[in-house]
């Protein structure tokens, strides 16, 4: 049985930078919104079913501008909510079918909206990404061109910080520089390596 470590936190709280360094020990890494992407490439039913809804100006050069689209999903609920329904499940079911194919005992699976979307119930231990919200704009901004108001609406929309401490096991506060987050991922690499091997050891007694 594969030992499921979700990785969350908001928009901008390192979750890709963190992913690549567990990546970067031979760790397995099952990303959402690498799903996502592949579940919206040009032509697939999803892309078109996001273009009939949204109209042809979300896309450029027949490719969805996601800048675009998430301009139009977070100034309305209504849009969010059905590109959500759209895509969530399929997400999830693409996930847990790449896990299944995993040869290693334990993996990361980087899904941003764990908590909003209640899926703490389907996973071995969480950790949380956060930062302080002045790092999180400025990180955000810097790259991806966008403006502060903007950030701060997709920030406030997310699961507050209060909520998201609750259901994490561990928690990376990415506030300082690479090297910290190296050190971090380190050691919470080596204990997940020694849990879901214990665990494991456990179930075939
Ligand atoms: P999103 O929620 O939008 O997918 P994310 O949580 O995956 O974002 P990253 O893309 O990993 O966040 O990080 C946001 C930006 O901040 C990136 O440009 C990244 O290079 C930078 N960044 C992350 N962590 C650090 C750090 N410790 N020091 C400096 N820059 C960092």
């Amino acid at each position: 049985m594969m030992y499921i470590v979700a990785l969350t936190g908001g928009i901008g709280t390192g979750k890709t930078t963190v992913s690549n360094e567990f990546k970067k020990l031979g760790v397995d890494v099952i990303d959402t919104d690498v799903i996502a992407k592949y579940l919206i490439k040009p032509g697939s039913n999803l892309f078109k079913k996001i273009v009939k809804k949204f109209g042809k100006s979300i896309l450029e050069n027949n490719i969805l501008n996601r800048k675009i689209l998430r301009k139009k999903i977070f100034s309305s609920k209504q849009n969010r909510m059905w590109l959500e329904n759209l895509l969530h499940p399929l997400i999830y079911y693409e996930s847990f079918k790449l896990m299944s194919h995993l040869k290693s005992k334990w993996c990361i699976w980087v899904v941003p909206l764990l908590i909003e979307k209640k899926m703490f119930n389907k996973v071995n231990r969480i950790i949380l990404l956060d930062c302080s919200i002045k790092n999180q704009i400025y990180r955000v901004i810097k790259r991806d061109s966008i403006t502060k108001q903007e950030v701060k609406k997709i920030i406030k929309i997310q699961a507050s910080k209060k909520k998201k401490y609750i259901f994490a096991h561990d928690i990376i506060y990415n506030n300082s520089d690479l090297n910290d987050v190296k050190k971090k991922v380190y050691i919470l690499k080596n204990f997940y390596t020694y849990v879901s091997k214990n665990i494991v050891h456990k179930k075939n007694i």
